[in-house]
Parts: structure tokens; sequence; C-alpha cells
């Protein structure tokens, strides 16, 4: 580089470099061609042109409609250096050839190299924070809408298959039922109950059904739920042990009993439940449903809200434990939470 040539660069770096058409053109199509800031924060940024300028030491003077100044670019005796437009965002110099929005004119001055560097330079003169830094969040009032929070999970269904099994075990179990087979008499035994009860207990979208589980071909009893399919091994003198079939609980079991009545009576497991609604305590006001078998889910809390709920877990301790637990998660929600104990 000759000395001619170092003389020249340094006398533009102090000023500015010199700026073609071309170039013009492209500084102010920069903007739209690539835009990582929000429309609206650029928006408001391109009305402040006059402040940027006057940060960045151009003396502006209002001339008409114009403000007019000595262009910060090349030797200027005349003011050739104006901001106009209707809502002054317009910059230019006629001897320059340069036209340009804030953006532009940062880097025809040298202030930045790109776009987002210019947008940087105008917010840094300007003292405005830049989006999404925590002092912008903080102080910024926002102008774009609110994210929207995130979808839900969608809710659990069972496969059109899967439906079937439960509708399937619903009917045989009203087949066997009104068609007297013996099966429900031998169900009604095995759990101490009477058919009356069992036919009470069959009702509903969740209530009883019949399936036939393993390599069993005798179908035996299970529990519906809405969606889904509990089979209840039926081993006589044994404790009973549960499978699910199909699905899960995703209410307590005969829910949509309780939905309208005031008290619910809660009970820790199915047979339980059978228990209660053959001592007759499902009434005009009165419900009673089931856990499935765990205690009850902390979401299905709002179901029993107004509601005066009467918990019937076993007295032993872990009956207790559950007795506390679900009437934690009950506070709130139900009216009223009383505990059964056996003898009352
Ligand atoms: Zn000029």
């Amino acid at each position: 580089m000759s000395a001619t040539h170092e003389k020249a660069a340094a006398a533009s770096k102090q000023t500015a470099a010199p700026i073609t058409k071309k170039q013009t053109q492209r500084i102010v199509l920069s903007g739209r061609l690539q835009e990582p800031f929000s429309p609206e924060f650029l928006n408001s940024l391109r009305p402040r042109l006059a402040d940027y300028l006057a940060a960045r030491g151009v003396e502006l003077r209002k001339q008409g409609n114009r403000l007019v100044g000595r262009c910060p670019a090349h030797d200027d005796r005349s003011p050739s250096f104006a901001v106009f437009g209707s809502r002054q965002e317009t910059c230019g110099c006629f001897p320059c050839d340069f036209t340009g929005d804030v953006f532009a004119v940062s880097e025809w001055l040298g202030r930045s190299a790109s776009f987002p560097e210019a947008v940087r330079d105008v917010a840094s003169a300007l003292g405005i924070p830049l989006p999404n830094s925590p002092a912008e969040t903080a102080t910024r009032p926002r102008t774009a809408p609110p994210r929207p929070p995130k979808p839900p999970e969608p809710p659990f269904t069972l496969s059109i298959a899967e439906r079937e099994t439960v509708h399937t075990a619903r009917l045989a179990f009203s087949d066997a039922f009104w068609g007297e087979e013996k099966i429900v008499d031998d169900i009604a035994a095995s759990l101490g109950l009477d058919r009356e009860t069992l036919r009470v207990a069959a009702w509903g979208s969740s209530g009883l059904g019949l399936a036939c589980p393993r390599n069993s071909s005798k179908p035996w009893l299970c529990y519906a739920y809405p969606e889904g399919l509990k089979w209840r091994n039926p081993h006589p003198g044994r404790k009973p042990r549960f499978q699910w079939i199909v699905g899960k609980a995703t209410t307590p079991w005969r829910w949509e009993w309780a939905r309208e009545k005031e008290t619910v009576y809660v009970t820790e497991g199915e047979s339980d439940c059978l228990a209660l609604i053959a001592a007759g305590m499902e009434t005009e006001t009165a419900a009673c449903v089931a856990t499935p078998g765990t205690s009850l889910r902390r979401e299905w809390a709002s179901l029993f809200t107004g509601k005066r709920v009467v918990l019937c877990f076993d007295s032993d301790q872990a009956g207790r434990a559950a007795t506390a637990t679900v009437a934690a998660i009950l506070k709130g929600h139900a009216r009223e939470i009383l505990t059964w104990r056996a003898g009352q």
C-alpha cells in the first residue's frame, strides 16, 4: 500500500469510507434481507434517526420539513446532509449519493459492518436494551403476544380394538346377568354379595364386565372403567389379585354416579365399593366410588369440588395413611371431608 493510499484510508476511517451507489443499495436493502430482530423492535428504532445522528455527533437543524446539517462523510461546506420523510426516518447526502434509514446510516458511517451490528449500534447509541436481553424483558412492554402455553397432553384414549374389548366385557356381563347364567351367581357368592348389588354396580360406563384373561376359557369378573378393564383373579380363599387387561383408570371407578351427587363415599379398591353398595349406602344424594387400588390421583381432586366426601379406607395402618394422603389431596376442593371408621 502506497503512502498516498494509507493517507486516504486513514482519512476515510475518520470520516467514512466513500460509498458507491451499488453499496448504498445493498446497505439500504440489508434490513429487509435479514431480520434477526422483530419487525416491531426495528420499527421502534427507525423514527429515532435524528436522535441516533445526534448521538453520533451529526448536528442537524430544522429547515422546512427537513433536518439539515453538514455531511459526516465528506468535506461539506454547505449543509448537504438531510433527514426527511413524513416520519423523518430517512436521511441522505446528494453529493455522496447516499440514502438510507437509521441502520443504513450506521453502516455508512462505518459504525457497523452488517445489519445486525447496525441494529446493535443504533440501540446502543439510543440506550435501548436489545430484545431478549434480561433488561429488555424487564423494562420494555411486550409488543409481541406472549408465547401460548404448552398444549396439554392429549387425553388418554383406547384404541378401537381396546374399546371393543371393554365393550364386549360389559356386554358379556349383561348377557350373563339377564340370561340367569350360573356364572353371575358364582361371582355374587364369591364376593358375598347379592345379584341386586351386582346389577346396580354393573350399570354405567364404569361398572362390571366379564372377560377371559390369559389362557382361561371361563369368563370371570372384571371392573370396567371408561378407559380400562381390570380383571379380578377369582381364586377362592386367596387374596384377590388384579390385572389391567387394557387401558387404565382415568377416573375413580363408577365416577359417573358421583358426578351429580352431593355426598361421595370413596373406598380403596372396587370390592369395598361393592360392599358399600350392598350395604345400601348409594342413595338419591350419595354415590359410592373407588380408587383403583392405589391412592386417589392428584389430578382427580377437582372432580370432588364442592362435594361432601366420606373416606372409607381400612382402619389398619396402611388405611390410615391412605386416608391422610387422600384428605390432603382433596383439601381445598371438597366442601367437607369425613372419615368412615369400621363399626360406624
Ligand atoms: Zn456527503
